[in-house]
């Protein structure tokens, strides 16, 4: 369980994690540290660091830790003149979003300081020389189509068989939201390389599952007229 305490920390992190979400996401990091026992956690995108409390928590139970990517200079849709910019974000002295000072508090006020470990830069970056296996992968970096097939073709085959890929802001109905997170997940399940375990609002939890070979990503759907 997590503590009253956290759950408090978590419900008034920044960000864009709902509450039953965050906590079927700790459930997932939970179930993939039980399932492939000292392997990191790592998620892609974690804005003012809401998400990485519920994974955190887990990696902290498990005596394990998540990595948390991001550049921390907000994704397209966070910049000036987009749905999601706010606006108290951008650091003066650069004139460009800066969340990592917000991610650090978030951090600190749930006491995860030990579990989380902050890591700055471009998701394909530090991907391409990323090698250690994970129990479990989030999803939640820039949704759009690049960004989102990208790192999914990047970090879906660093998920340990029998350990967990999570994917948020998956809509199968295009009225609720963009697609390129849903197309990611149809990647993932048409790959053969995973099965679903869980769907809660728009989070996705899949598992890797044996197949004797290598995961291999897919090629990439177009959207259809
Ligand atoms: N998980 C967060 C929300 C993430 S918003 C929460 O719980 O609130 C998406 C984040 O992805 C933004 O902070 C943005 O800076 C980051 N991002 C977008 N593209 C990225 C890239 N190429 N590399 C690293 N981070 C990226
Ligand atoms: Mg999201």
């Amino acid at each position: 369980m997590m503590t009253t305490q956290r759950i408090v920390a978590a419900e008034a992190a920044r960000g864009f994690m709902p509450p039953d979400e965050g906590l079927a996401l700790r459930e997932a990091g939970v179930a993939a540290t039980d399932a492939v026992p000292g392997l990191p956690l790592l998620e892609i995108g974690s804005y003012c660091g809401k998400s990485a409390i519920y994974l955190g928590d887990a990696a902290e139970r498990a005596g394990v830790v998540v990595f948390a990517i991001d550049h921390h200079r907000g994704s397209e849709e966070n910049q000036p003149g987009w749905e999601w910019h706010e606006p108290d974000l951008v650091d003066p002295a650069v004139g460009r979003i800066d969340t990592l000072p917000w991610f650090r508090r978030t951090i600190h006020a749930a006491g995860l300081e030990a579990a989380v470990v902050a890591v700055v830069g471009d998701s394909p970056t530090v991907a391409r020389f990323w090698s250690t296996p994970l129990a479990l992968v989030f999803i939640d970096g820039g949704h759009g189509d690049d960004p989102a097939h990208g790192d999914y073709e990047r970090w879906s085959p660093h998920v340990a068989i029998n350990g967990l890929l999570a994917i948020h802001d998956v809509f199968p109905d295009p009225a609720d939201g963009g697609r390129p997170p849903y197309e990611i997940y149809l990647r993932a399940l048409d790959s053969g390389s995973f099965v679903e375990v869980s769907a809660t609002g728009s989070l996705r939890v899949l598992r890797r599952v044996d197949t004797g070979r290598p995961h291999d990503p897919g090629t990439r759907r177009v959207a259809s007229a």
